[in-house]
């Protein structure tokens, strides 16, 4: 373990003994992707350690976290909404507040959290997470503001404290930062470059995680398939070491890059019984000279070849995506390819979004940015195509017996369970507690727009 780190497990006793007694609780508003999410679950860890315990009534906090994500451009003034609502708990409790994660990496958004929400005790950025028992007990000692941020790469930190919000499923992230630089996207800007943890400290932390009854893995990054684990070692190469894991019994992840898809990374996912056959390849867009402007260095045609050459080499392979609508400059003409592409490869899922404008990306500064009614009315014609073809799809399913492993109550209904086919299809079934956390048949009876619904045929 990194002096760094056991320097935070220092902080970490004193706070807990600052805090004995006084059952204390912390709140975490996360914000974005899983990546977030898993972040968020190191910082539980961490605070569950200095003896704080959850509660989902951020009224009822002590401190009170958020972990922000600036991929969207509405994520700001959901931010600054609740940053807001947070100024009279502060007064009332003396809640502490923390705000972390991407965003505050944005240096407008920092001077805006000076200017307008002073409150605020802790800033911290994307490469300093693992420092925030230190700000804590700067605040609980000093009772003044920390503002932790750096804009360099940070280093990896093995070692933090986890709290993980499932029991039968786990992400584990691979790879950090991105370097590919999409012309519409902060991340690069707010991650940094790429850097891959070691492959025994991957796989060490799935041995661990199929040891305590994890089931289900999802490997994380932005960029998963350009995981450099030394050489001759890349995503290939760990997805093989995972598969061999006893006790995991699905392998996700996400997200490839459409441009890093090599072919032992597609014979890896054939030969592994355990990886999903839904792979998620982000299109963005069909044309090829929207693709262009995005810098994401691949055509329709390249995109369409490699669906095609995994269509043929992994027997019933399937796939999801990412699309933009509205990019700067994007014709009718480029939005008729786009829904080209998405007749063609058929998705099991289709994760839609609107263009919104990024600070600092090269994409804000292009000219030509697309009215917002026409972007709308894209994105309706999209979403019209996407649910008509997951409704003929879903068909597909009726009848047929899916191997599901059992994650909890359904959320709509506490009476049903649910679980996920191998394509990440959400299945409802009826069935006792007991299964939870199992692999049970379960047989197709019907389906509706955003999941199936079946019944137990053995357990
Ligand atoms: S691959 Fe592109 S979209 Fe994905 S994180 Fe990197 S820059 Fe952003």
């Amino acid at each position: 373990m990194k002096e760094e780190i056991k320097e935070q497990f220092n902080f970490i006793d004193k706070i807990k003994s600052i805090n004995e007694g006084k059952n204390l609780k912390y709140n975490i508003f996360t914000m974005g992707c899983q990546l977030n999410e898993n972040d968020s679950e190191k910082i539980a860890g961490m605070l569950e350690k200095m003896g704080y315990t959850v509660t989902n009534n951020v009224n009822q906090a002590d401190i009170a976290i958020f972990n922000t994500c600036c991929v969207r451009e509405n994520a700001e003034d959901k931010l600054f909404g609740k940053i807001g609502e947070m100024k009279k708990l502060k007064e009332r409790n003396g809640t502490i507040i923390a705000i972390g994660g991407c965003m505050m990496q944005e240096k407008h958004i920092v001077e805006k959290l000076h200017n307008s929400y002073p409150y605020v005790d802790i800033i911290f950025g994307t490469h300093t997470m693992h420092k925030l028992p230190e700000d804590i007990f700067k605040v609980l000692e000093n009772r003044r503001k920390v503002e932790d941020i750096i804009n360099i790469d940070g280093e990896i930190y093995e070692g933090l404290p986890i709290k993980r919000t499932d029991n039968s499923k786990a992400s584990v992230t691979i790879m950090y930062g991105c370097n590919n630089f999409c012309t519409y996207c902060i991340v690069p800007y707010v991650r940094g470059r790429e850097r891959s943890r070691k492959k025994e400290d991957i796989l060490n932390e799935i041995k661990q995680l199929a040891e305590e009854g994890y089931k289900e893995i999802t490997l994380l990054g932005q960029n998963v398939n350009s995981y450099n684990g030394g050489e001759n070692y890349g995503f290939a190469e760990l997805l093989r070491d995972v598969n061999k894991i006893d006790k995991i019994e699905k392998i996700r992840f996400i997200s490839p890059h459409p441009k890093d898809f090599s072919i032992d990374v597609i014979n890896a996912i054939k030969d592994c019984e355990k990886v999903s056959k839904i792979i998620h390849l982000p299109l963005q867009s069909g044309s090829s000279n929207v693709l262009k402007k995005m810098n994401r260095h691949y055509t329709k045609e390249q995109y369409l070849e490699l669906v095609e050459k995994m269509k043929k080499l992994i027997p019933n392979v399937v796939f999801s995506t990412d699309i933009i609508v509205g990019f700067p400059e994007e014709t009718e003409e480029d939005f008729k390819d786009t829904l080209d592409v998405v007749k063609k490869v058929e998705f099991e899922q289709v994760f839609m979004f609107i263009y919104s404008r990024r600070v600092g990306t090269p994409a804000d500064r292009m000219e030509n940015q697309i009215p917002e009614e026409i972007k709308h009315e894209r994105f309706n014609r999209l979403k019209e195509l996407v649910e008509s073809q997951i409704e003929s799809n879903n068909k597909k399913y009726i009848g047929t017996i899916q191997k599901i492993l059992v994650e909890g109550k359904s959320k709509n209904n506490s009476n049903m369970l649910t679980g996920r086919t191998d394509s990440n299809k959400v299945v409802v079934f009826e069935g006792n507690d007991e299964l939870i956390n199992t692999t049970i048949n379960v047989k197709i009876l019907s389906q509706h727009m955003w999941y199936l619904k079946g019944e137990i045929i053995d357990s």
